[in-house]
């Protein structure tokens, strides 16, 4: 007998017809004689639905209430598969995150979860009966609902397993595990067995968003077995593994994009000591994340150009707040620019392997694409290129690494 959380995404309980699949998926693992808990996501659709009407109603709402209204989506699928559940004779009951209760701190809108009391879950399970529990939401020290930002049901499933010491933790999903990129992308992706914590740490950080970045990491510090594989298909999926459960390694795993990126160029810069810290200083105390930095030699030792990126949606802001710097700062001019993605190469092999950002420039160079800035680190790099060439350089990627399937 195993301990089992089963967490299905949007699209696994996205009609009637789904739920029942789920149902019936539930009920065999119950019938080998596992005990399971089951997490759930809103049905496919749901979650934007919600999110658009709070931004229709005012675009700068209250998150407290936003989370009120986005977590009614996990409610609703709770209930039905636990009905679905009945009906095939199997014993189930819906918990909401309040009533585990899952607790949480209280960022609303991107919560984090602090402790979960999974004791009478425990009993339930023990006596025959599967929870089905509430994924993405939890309750804060106000005693109000929170969410665990988009994807954050990935990241309940894992905290419910660690808290439950489940065996392991299996994210069913839309797709039949976690591949060298997206599939949907590139067709000749291939399905990975295994891939370390490390790795599938920074796929889900950059971009890759079949595991939600806050669960990897989770599942790395509670050593939570976790699988991804798929809720339509009877196959085997992706384990996700300490690095010596690997034997061959490879040099990059996967290569993955994120469109969540955005850069600012100041052209014109003096260069002299104090400006970098005059310019991110006050990004950083507006809680702007600056991922990217590039600065130029100046040639006559006076002004140089300074390209640097963060998130699409703090774009707007770190303008206002560089603009008000520019009397003391003085640039000649600032470019922003959103049509920009960060394309990367991860794999643990790197550390042993030179040579990898050579791969990956000649291959671009080859497709013409222009690198507007790198970042390194030990086991990835990314280039920031034309949001135009995301597909073509994913693929020239892909097929540089020789990742590409036969
Ligand atoms: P769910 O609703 O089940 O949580 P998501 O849409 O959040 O599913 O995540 C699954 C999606 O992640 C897939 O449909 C796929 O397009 C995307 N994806 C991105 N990168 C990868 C990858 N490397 N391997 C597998 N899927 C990926
Ligand atoms: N329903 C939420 C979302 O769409 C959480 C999740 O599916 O993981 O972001
Ligand atoms: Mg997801």
């Amino acid at each position: 007998m195993a301990r089992l959380v089963m967490k299905f995404g949007g699209t696994s309980v996205g009609s009637v017809d789904r739920i029942k699949n789920v149902a019936a998926k539930v009920k065999r693992e119950v019938e080998a004689g596992n005990q399971v808990a089951v997490v759930v996501s809103a049905m496919s659709g749901e979650t934007n639905r919600l999110v658009d009407l709070c931004r229709q109603i005012d675009p700068v709402h209250d998150q407290r209430e936003y989370d009120t209204v986005v977590a009614s989506g996990e409610q609703v699928t709770t209930g039905l598969v636990s009905i679905a559940l009945q009906a095939l004779g199997v014993k189930a009951r819906s918990w909401q995150g309040w009533q585990v209760p899952i607790r949480t701190n209280d960022m609303h809108g991107k919560a984090r979860i602090e402790e979960i009391d999974g004791s009478a879950m425990i009993r339930d399970m023990e006596a025959g009966i599967v929870p089905v529990v509430a994924g993405f939401q939890g309750v804060g020290p106000n005693q109000r609902i929170a969410t665990l930002g988009r994807g954050g049901s990935d990241t309940s499933a894992v905290a419910l397993a660690a808290a439950l010491k489940a065996d392991r933790c299996d994210i069913y999903t839309d797709v039949d595990g976690v591949y060298t990129a997206d599939p949907r992308i590139v067709k000749k992706a291939r399905k990975l067995d295994k891939i370390t914590y490390e790795e599938m740490l920074e796929l889900a950080s950059l971009g890759a968003k079949v595991l939600q970045t806050r669960s990897v990491e989770m599942a790395m510090n509670h050593r939570v077995r976790t699988q991804v594989l798929s809720s339509f298909a009877d196959l085997p999926g992706t384990l996700v593994v300490d690095e010596d459960e690997i034997v061959e390694k490879q040099i990059v795993s996967g290569v993955t994009y994120s469109a969540d990126e955005a850069k600012v160029t100041l052209i014109g810069v003096a260069d002299r000591p104090g400006i970098a810290a005059g310019i991110f200083g006050p990004l950083s105390d507006a809680g702007i994340n600056v991922d990217m930095i590039v600065q130029n030699i100046s040639e006559d030792g006076k002004k140089t150009d300074l390209t640097f990126t963060m998130g699409r949606g703090d774009l707007d802001r770190a303008v206002q707040i560089l603009e008000k710097q520019e009397k003391s700062l003085g640039w000649a001019k600032l470019v922003p620019d959103r049509n920009v993605v960060k394309v990367s190469v991860v794999g643990v092999g790197m550390r042993s392997h030179a040579g990898v950002a050579h791969i990956m420039f000649k291959a671009l160079a080859e497709k013409n694409i222009n690198i507007l800035a790198i970042t390194t680190s030990e086991i990835k790099v990314s280039v920031l290129i034309s949001a135009d060439y995301t597909e073509l350089a994913v693929r020239a990627l892909h097929t540089a690494f020789g990742l590409d399937a036969e």
